[in-house]
């Protein structure tokens, strides 16, 4: 059996904190999916799907879509079989009724997070970046006034289930201010404290084989 070391884990941080290029990273290492839930709506609208339609007007706007659609778009994902060994979820939960029907689901097949990554990252620093993605990406909820509505949001839905991972003893915290490297590895440091690492990759192995063994 040669399949990495996965984990189930929560990237969480405000926009613009870089949580999505470290989330990569750090699925990739543990041969775990990572699944944004903010790039699945997005693929859904570019691809005018039913789903997307029902999404577009509240992701321009900067607000969140209901629990309830989310959490059965999460509970889907989850129950595909490259999620079974671990999985590291982007953007999902945002808010307390999103952090009660994971756990409800996880528990229902017997499995629980093993960690939670907190990326902080400064207001001002999290705007600067957010514009800067706006030149780079032409998003369409970059613009000033839609930011100002997401961080909001943030601050407010997001940031107590913060306290609630806290109080569990699964969150990491992890200062997001430095070059991407220097963050990616105090991610794998503060993991790797955890006891949470991915396998050394000695035999080239890239962990394909992990379905059939
Ligand atoms: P993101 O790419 O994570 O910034 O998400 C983009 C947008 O998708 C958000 O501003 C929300 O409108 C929507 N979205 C993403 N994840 C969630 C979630 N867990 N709950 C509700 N809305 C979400």
């Amino acid at each position: 059996m040669t399949r990495p070391n996965s984990a189930r884990l929560l990237i969480v941080g405000p926009q613009g904190s870089g949580k999505g290029t470290q989330g990569v990273l750090v699925a990739e290492a543990f041969g775990a999916p990572q699944i944004a839930t903010g790039d699945i709506f997005r693929a859904n609208i570019t691809g005018g799907t039913e789903l997307g339609k029902r999404v577009q007007a509240i992701i321009e706007a900067g607000d969140l879509v209901s629990d309830e659609l989310t959490c059965e778009l999460v509970r889907d994902r989850l129950a595909q079989p490259d999620a079974a060994h671990g999985f590291l979820l982007d953007g999902f939960p945002r808010n307390l009724a999103q952090v009660d029907d994971l756990a409800e689901f996880l528990d229902s097949r017997g499995e629980a997070l093993d960690a939670v990554i907190e990326l902080r990252v400064p207001q001002d620093e999290s705007i600067a970046r957010l514009r800067q993605r706006a030149i780079d990406q032409g998003r369409t909820d970059d613009t000033e006034e839609v930011i100002a509505n997401r961080l909001a949001i943030y601050e407010r839905e997001t940031a107590p289930i913060l306290d609630v991972y806290r109080e569990r003893g699964l969150a990491l915290q992890i200062d997001g201010v430095g070059t991407l490297d220097e963050v990616t590895d105090r991610i794998f440091a503060s993991l790797a404290r955890r006891g949470l690492t991915p396998d050394a990759d000695e035999n080239g192995d890239n962990g394909d084989n992990g379905a059939a063994a």
